[in-house]
Formats: C-alpha cells, sequence, structure tokens
C-alpha cells in the first residue's frame, strides 16, 4: 500500500523539521516539485485516536487529474463518527474532509466542467465528493438511484490514505480521474457555510416535494437543519417551524427564516405536538424534514405532520439503533409519505454551488469558526459538544 505517498513523518511533534529536511534532501536530489513544501494532512489514525498532522510526498499526477491546494475543507458531523469509528467500512488512517474548495494548483491532462469548459490551473473550484459512481449497475441503470451505487467512493469517509491525498484536512487534495469538478464563483466562506450540509438539505427538499404555501416543520438545528429551513422558503414553503437546541442554534434557524422555533431541552414530546398543532390549525406540518440524528425523532416527525403528509428522513446518517412506533396509529392510518434519503448527487451539488454564488445573502450570515489543521481535535470536540454550528479546516 501507500503506493503513491511515503509518510515521511507520523508525529505531529517534529513535522515540521522533518517537512524541511525532508525538502533539502529533494532539492539535492533533483526531484522535480510543483509545490514549494510537501503537502500536509491531518490524518485519523484508527478509531478512537486522536488526529495527527502528517507530512506525505508529492503525488505523481496521472492523466486527466489534478492537485488542488486546498482553501477551506470543514468538520461536520460524519468526521465525529469518523472519529469515533462508528461508520462500516471506513479505512484508516483516514484524512477527513469530504467537502472542500480549493484552487487548481497543477492539472495534467484535461479537466472539463459539465458542460465542457476545460478548468485551467488557478481556477477555485469545489467537486463532488462522491467518486466512481458506475452509471454500469443494476442501481445505477434500472433502480436509478445512484446515491445506493455499490462501486461509489467519497473522498474524506471511504478513500483512505492509502488511496491517496483524498481528504480536504489537508493542504492538497488529489483529484483524481473522473472527479466531477464544478466551478465556484461564491467566495469559500459564502459556500462552505452550507458546505455538505447544503446538497444533503437540497436532496432531502427535493425528496419532500413542497407545494407553495407549505408549512413545514425541520427537526433538529444543526447544519442540515438550518440549509432545509433556507431552502424550504426558496422552495415556496409559507412558514417553517424549527424544533432543536441549544438555544443558539435556535437563533440560527430564526436567522435563517424560521418563523417559530422551540427548545427541546425544555419541552418533552407531548409539549412538541401540542406546539406544533397550535402552529398548525390542529393538523400538523405539511411536510416534515428529520434532520437529529436521534432514531425517536423519525416517530415525531411522523407524529408532528398532518394526515396525508410528508416526511423525509435525512438525519439518520449513522446507526443510533432502533426505535417503536405504531404502524396503525402512526403511519398507516395517517396515509403518511416516509422517505429515506441517503447522500447527494452531482445535481444537488451542482444547484449548491449556484445557490451559494448567485443567492449569497442566504449564507453570509451564518456563524463560522476556522481551525489550522494542528487543531482539528479540538473543532472536533466542538462540534461534537454542539458549541459551533459549522467548523471549517483553513490548512
Ligand atoms: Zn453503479
Ligand atoms: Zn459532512
Amino acid at each position: 500500500m501507500n503506493a503513491l505517498y511515503r509518510i515521511l513523518t507520523q508525529r505531529r511533534k517534529g513535522a515540521t523539521e522533518v517537512g524541511w529536511l525532508s525538502l533539502r534532501l529533494c532539492a539535492a536530489a533533483g526531484e522535480k516539485s510543483i509545490l514549494s513544501r510537501m503537502p500536509l494532512v491531518a490524518v485519523i489514525p484508527e478509531p478512537n485516536a486522536e488526529v495527527e498532522v502528517r507530512e506525505v510526498a508529492e503525488p505523481d499526477l496521472e492523466t486527466n487529474s489534478a492537485l488542488l491546494e486546498v482553501e477551506l475543507s470543514e468538520v461536520c458531523g460524519t468526521d465525529v463518527y469518523l472519529q469515533q469509528g462508528r461508520l462500516a467500512g471506513v479505512p484508516y488512517p483516514l484524512v477527513p474532509g469530504h467537502v472542500s474548495v480549493g484552487r487548481l494548483q497543477k492539472i495534467r491532462g484535461e479537466l472539463l466542467d459539465v458542460e465542457g469548459r476545460r478548468f485551467s490551473e488557478g481556477d477555485r473550484i469545489t467537486f463532488l465528493d462522491v467518486h466512481r459512481t458506475c452509471n454500469a449497475c443494476w442501481y445505477c441503470l434500472v433502480a436509478k438511484a445512484g446515491t445506493r451505487c455499490p462501486n461509489r467512493k467519497v473522498y474524506g469517509i471511504t478513500y483512505g490514505l492509502d488511496d491517496g491525498l483524498c481528504g480536504g484536512w489537508a493542504t492538497h487534495i488529489y483529484i483524481k480521474p473522473g472527479t466531477r469538478c464544478i466551478r465556484l464563483e461564491a467566495t469559500p466562506e459564502t459556500f462552505m457555510a452550507g458546505g455538505c450540509a447544503l446538497p444533503t438539505s437540497l436532496h432531502a427538499i427535493e425528496r419532500g416535494d413542497i407545494k407553495i404555501g407549505d408549512t413545514v416543520l425541520v427537526l433538529g438545528s444543526g447544519p442540515v437543519g438550518i440549509n432545509a429551513i433556507v431552502l424550504s422558503l426558496m422552495s415556496g414553503a409559507l412558514r417553517v417551524l424549527c424544533i432543536g437546541a441549544p438555544q443558539s442554534r435556535l437563533d440560527s434557524a430564526n436567522e435563517a427564516g424560521a418563523a417559530a422555533t422551540l427548545n427541546i431541552e425544555s419541552n418533552d414530546e407531548a409539549r412538541r405536538l401540542d406546539w406544533v398543532l397550535g402552529q398548525t390549525s390542529g393538523r400538523g406540518a405539511d411536510v416534515t424534514i428529520e434532520a437529529t440524528g436521534a432514531p425517536e425523532a423519525v416517530v415525531q416527525a411522523m407524529r408532528f405532520t398532518r394526515d396525508a403528509g410528508t416526511v423525509v428522513v435525512v438525519g439518520q446518517y449513522t446507526d443510533h439503533g432502533t426505535t417503536p412506533f405504531n404502524p396503525h396509529l402512526d403511519l398507516n392510518k395517517k396515509h403518511l409519505d416516509v422517505r429515506g434519503c441517503w447522500g447527494s448527487e452531482f445535481s444537488h451539488f451542482y444547484r449548491a454551488a449556484q445557490l451559494a454564488s448567485q443567492r449569497p445573502e442566504a449564507w453570509a450570515r451564518m456563524k463560522l469558526i476556522s481551525y489550522g489543521l494542528t487543531k482539528a481535535n479540538e473543532a472536533l470536540a466542538d462540534v461534537s459538544d454542539g458549541r459551533v454550528l459549522k467548523a471549517l479546516i483553513r490548512p
């Protein structure tokens, strides 16, 4: 393994010294380098281990690939679960950071956007974190469900360090051939304020099939919940309600346009139901987006939705266990439409980039906190404890 990368040092301490030493050795050996120094990555060595900064060798570029200089990447709930080893099929050591923005530093061969325009070195891009959706398997061709393609690989999640520079918590990302890059006119901060939650929410809103004038209920006030509020309003919702916590995140929900919010910390399920019914003429929400991660929230989403309404489940990205419900009362008698929503496709990323470019005001107010590579452990802890709404890595 590690065909492309020689790990020159393992520990954060001393990385700089070894880095400059290796740079001098490379120069002495006459190696051709496009970088002024070796790429740095923040690595989760194994589940439950602290993140370490390592230095790795500069990759050899295959034809129609590129090297991206990272401007911003992000720390999301998925990264917390990756560090805790709660996701199956993850190849450690892993460089997290699946949604990132940067500038193309070096292109080998040709890189085209979806409209057939050539990318040039220096262009600012983001890229679909999902790579190798095959367009050849049963799920791709018959079910037309690309997010369930068994051949897909995800930068920063199912591509590990042995697969190359494939995570955004790094000074550089290796853009493999076939990666779908998107030209970005938005500032890195505006696009990353939405981050991975933006395409995820966009997909959920698409699944929710919101009608003009609907009342939408969003459960959860994390990044996906906040983006869901913004996008529900863009989709024609008359009112968006949000139930979540802590209060600082509910303040963000209000800033994003929520008509009313309720704190779960001081309201049990019965009081939440009363509140939703009080806000919706006793019927419940037309569409409910569950974006919490708590299994019981899925059943509450069903109970808080009106008869013949729609529930979209987008919060269950990790297995947090089972939850009981009454199939007669909670589902069938209500004539509910309950839909799962897994992953994102290129269309969601593309439209997310367009929205961040053309409607930046929707994301400009979101609070961002950035951390350097050496502060990645701090960033994970802050996200895990809900102290920050959006944590970014600025390598
Ligand atoms: Zn496929
Ligand atoms: Zn994410």
